[in-house]
């Protein structure tokens, strides 16, 4: 279905009033977990004041260790969608778990499914009949194959309102904690009709490589970039490290909307 590419035309995803896929860039950002209330609100106002899109923010998260903070669950969901409604901005969160997909559907916006569960295709059939858009991660160690066969377990199920995601893969060098691989957004864009963003926290796991490998992103040509954002990032529950403050934020949206608009 979303292998085969019939026209040059992106498929264009709307959610409330952002459009994915179309001319205009896309910037989905917000905290790697919702901690509380003042963290997402604080979060949620400067993805606003800065020019931002989507708010993200994990309620379920698929942490290494199990010993890590896990996120506040439905509570976490309840306190973004109030961020979102603050700041009129739609919201993405992971789901990681069958049993949880029609509950997360009640409070988010786009579904987000991520590197890890890329190929857990009970999760992907179960989002394939939802009527929500799901952005779904590139699995650390998939191929192109691999992640354009996973959406396409998505769509067979008939929910073909997927967004790609580039989050890096895994590589020999640890000076990263992933490899972006940027190479892969325009052969995506050559081979199917969905929009394509990167995630360049995920992808290089280190605050001062964000900036750079987001413009790179949209020089690559992806149609969105979506980035980790904190308060006081030296205080995050997780991810803390590839994470801006709202000063480089800011910095970042200036750039990246000068660099749309250039191209
Ligand atoms: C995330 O975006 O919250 C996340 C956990 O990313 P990934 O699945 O790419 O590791
Ligand atoms: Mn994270």
């Amino acid at each position: 279905i979303i292998n085969k590419k019939h026209s040059n035309d992106v498929k264009k995803i709307k959610v409330k009033n952002v459009v994915i896929g179309g001319n205009k860039l896309v910037i989905l950002a917000g905290p790697c977990a919702v901690e509380n209330q003042k963290q997402i609100m604080e979060s949620a106002e400067a993805v606003k004041a800065y020019g931002g899109n989507i708010l993200r923010g994990g309620a379920f998260k698929p942490r290494t260790s199990p010993y890590s903070f896990q996120g506040l669950g439905e509570e976490g969901l309840k306190l973004l969608k109030e961020a979102g409604e603050a700041y009129d901005l739609p919201i993405v969160s992971e789901v990681m778990d069958t049993r949880e997909v029609e509950m997360v559907c009640k409070y988010v916006d786009i579904i987000q499914v991520g590197s890890r569960n890329m190929q857990n295709f009970s999760l992907l059939r179960e989002v394939g009949k939802v009527k929500k858009p799901i952005l779904l991660k590139r699995g650390m160690a998939a191929s192109l194959e691999d992640w354009l066969n996973a959406a396409e377990y998505v769509a067979a199920e008939g929910n073909e309102d997927i967004i790609l995601c580039e989050r890096g893969i895994r590589t020999f060098d640890s000076f990263t904690r992933n490899t972006l691989d940027l190479s892969i957004v325009p052969i995506v864009k050559e081979l199917t009709s969905l929009p394509i963003i990167v995630d360049p926290s995920h992808g290089t796991g280190v605050r001062k490589l964000v900036t750079p490998m987001s413009l790179a992103s949209i020089a690559a040509g992806a149609h969105g970039v979506m980035v980790e954002i904190h308060p006081r990032p030296k205080e995050a529950l997780s991810d803390g490290k590839q994470s801006l403050d709202f000063t480089e934020f800011k910095n970042l949206m200036e750039k990246a909307i000068g660099l749309n608009d250039f191209l």
